[in-house]
Order: C-alpha cells, then structure tokens, then sequence
C-alpha cells in the first residue's frame, strides 16, 4: 500500500542514456536533467563525488582515490555500478522537494537500435535498481522520429539518422516499426578521435578529447562555409613535452574528419539501396531526417543532400529529440504499445 502511495507520487519518465549525454524528461514538465553521461566516484568508498558536467570537468585531473567513469559506451552499458548510481541520482534530483520520499517512477528508456538481449537486461536491472517500479524500452531511432513528431503509425516510409557520440543509427520506419537499419560506431567521439590524430601527425601536438571536440564544434564542418574560418589551440609539443600553440582552420577540419563523415554517409546510401522498393518512393518524398548531436556538424545535411539526392533536414534541437520522443510516448500508451512490438521485431 505504502508503495502504491509513494508511487502514486512518482513523476513518469522519459530517459535518454546515451553515451555522451544523458537526459530525463519528466512527465508534464518537460526536460529535467541534461547532462554528460559522467560519474566522479570515490574508489574507496565507492560514493558518487560529481556527476554530468562536474565530473566532465575532473577528467583527467584526479587523484588516485577518484576515477572519472563514463558509464556507458557506444549506446549500452558498460559499468553497471555507475550506471546504477547516476540514474539514481538523477531520478532522485528529480524528486527533491516533493513528498515522493522513495521514489517508484515509471519510466520510458531509449535503447541503441542493435543491443543485446543481456544489454536489454542490463538497462532494465540498472533503471529498477535505480528506483523504477516500471521500465519500457524504445528504439532510439524510433523515440527520434516520435520526437520530431513524425506519424510513425502510418503504412508510409520515413528515414531516420542519428547520430550521437557512440553510435550512428540509421533506420527507415514505417508502421511503428524498422523495416530497414544500419548501426555503426563512427560517430561523434570518432570524429573527435581523428582530430586528436590529426594534430599529432600534422604538428606534433597531443591534445586531448575535450579539446578535439572542441575544434570539432566551432570549426567543424562536412563541406565548406561561406567563410573560411580559424581556431588557434593548446596542446603539449610531443618532442619537447611542453605547452605548443597552434593554428587550424576549417579546411585542414574538414579533411581530418572526411573518412568517418565518408563512412556514415555511404552507411545511409546502403540503407537506403536495402530498403524495400515499395517504401523507395516515400524515402524520396519524406526525405532524410538527421538527428542527434552529430547532426550539428555543419554542412552535413548539404552533404548528405548532395550525395543521395534525397531532401533532408535536421531536426529542430537534435540533442534532445530522442528524449522528446519518450516523453510523448509517456502519454500514449497505444503508440507506446505499436513502437515496442516494431523495436523487438516481433510478430506477436
Ligand atoms: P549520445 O546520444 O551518444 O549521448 P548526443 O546526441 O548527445 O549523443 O550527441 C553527442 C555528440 O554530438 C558528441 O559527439 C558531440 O561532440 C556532438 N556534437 C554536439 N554538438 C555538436 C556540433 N555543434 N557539431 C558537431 N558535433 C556536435
Ligand atoms: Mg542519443
């Protein structure tokens, strides 16, 4: 009884895991908590010490008795303790200040679209363990549509690509479900990663992932600009060891991260080619709907546009459009119903 009353004050929610940012959308009230998917956790006594942008932000500037945990990798989990602790800790922030004293939420998880069935488990134990009293998974690519407000339930065909740090989901939905998908691991951190590369091959310099992302951001680019543009960076001179300033610019971006940005977009070609030919004519028409934080890289749409001949767009807010997705299942049992026999597959 006291459980059905705590939980009858729980908030229902939405919750984008992903490998780089984690969102909880709350139920009524929109998104809650938006942060990196980052735990400080003390190795001695196994408690959290920050968590999201706090702990980001110790990355490789701790002591011994604190490691800086990324617990999840590619789209699953891979540290279940932590994992564990930062949904805990998120659900529980959400609570604070209502009468909710343990809170039983109900909860909607967007899971990678090629996961395991123990990975499956894995999200569900960490959520429960968490405080959930119930957890419901849903493709990510699918919450992306849902979150772009795309009519999923209809017998017409529509093409998803998103795009976050670990993963890049591409999938071509129609009737609640993925007819056709491709999942890879270049996304965000790899473009990261060839920049990191690229500047100890073209100037000695080590810099490390925050920084690469960086250059990724402000210059970052999958075609050229109107105007070309320039970033002077810090790093450490990989034949001295001391401190070296350098400076980049968008072209010198541009051809570092070619290849990956050359891998996702021949990944979607083959999607596309693999999809039924009865859904081909829709594809042409709806277009391709990029989304994610990986759809932010400028020039990617046009790209994309370019090489397929298709329309495309990025949606509006890509970091939160999953997130979105799942809240608006939290208020539509059937879709919710519909989408979780299209992200299993099954004919059920
Ligand atoms: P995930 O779902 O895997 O956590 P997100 O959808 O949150 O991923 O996207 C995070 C990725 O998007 C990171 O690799 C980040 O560097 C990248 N990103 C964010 N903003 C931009 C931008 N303006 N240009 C290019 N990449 C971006
Ligand atoms: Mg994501």
């Amino acid at each position: 009884m006291a459980r059905g009353w705590f939980g009858g004050l729980s908030k229902d929610i939405g919750i984008d895991l992903g490998t780089s940012n984690s969102i909880f959308y709350v139920r009524d009230k929109g998104i809650a908590i938006n942060e990196p998917t980052v735990a400080a956790v003390n190795t001695r006594t196994e408690a959290l010490v920050a968590v999201g942008t706090d702990a980001k932000r110790m990355m490789g500037k701790t002591p011994a008795h604190i490691t800086v945990v990324e617990p999840m990798v590619a789209g699953v989990i891979s540290d279940f303790e932590v994992a564990e602790k930062f949904i805990k800790h998120c659900i529980e922030k959400i609570h604070r200040g209502t009468f909710a004293f343990a809170p039983r939420p109900r909860t909607i998880v967007s899971v990678p679209l090629e996961i395991t069935e123990v990975e499956r488990k894995a999200v569900i134990d960490a959520v429960t363990r968490a405080g959930a009293r119930e957890v419901r998974l849903v493709t990510a690519p699918l919450a992306a549509a849902i979150g772009a407000r795309l009519a999923v339930q209809e017998s017409y065909g529509r093409m998803v690509v998103e795009i976050g740090g670990g993963t890049t989901s591409i999938a071509v939905i129609s009737l609640s479900g993925i007819v056709e998908s491709t999942m890879l691991k270049t996304a965000g951190n790899v473009l990261d990663a060839t920049i990191q590369a690229f500047a100890r091959d073209a100037f000695n310099v080590g810099i490390g992932r925050k920084a690469a992302e960086e250059i990724k951001i402000k210059i970052g680019s999958a075609m050229p600009g109107e105007e070309p543009s320039e970033l002077s960076v810090k790093g450490r001179n990989m034949l001295t060891g001391l401190p070296k300033e350098f400076t980049v610019t968008d072209g010198a971006v541009r051809e570092a991260i070619k290849r990956p940005v050359r891998a996702i977009v021949d990944a979607i070609r083959t999607t596309v080619e693999n999809a039924p030919s009865e859904l081909i004519a829709d594809l042409y028409e709806s277009g391709i709907l990029l989304s994610g934080g990986g759809a932010l890289l400028r020039g990617l749409d046009a790209l994309v546009a370019k090489e397929l001949t298709m329309p495309v767009r990025v949606v509006d807010d890509p970091l939160t459009t999953v997130v979105r997705g799942t809240g608006l299942l939290l208020d539509d049992d059937s879709l919710l119903a519909s989408v979780e026999s299209g992200s299993t597959g099954s004919l059920a």
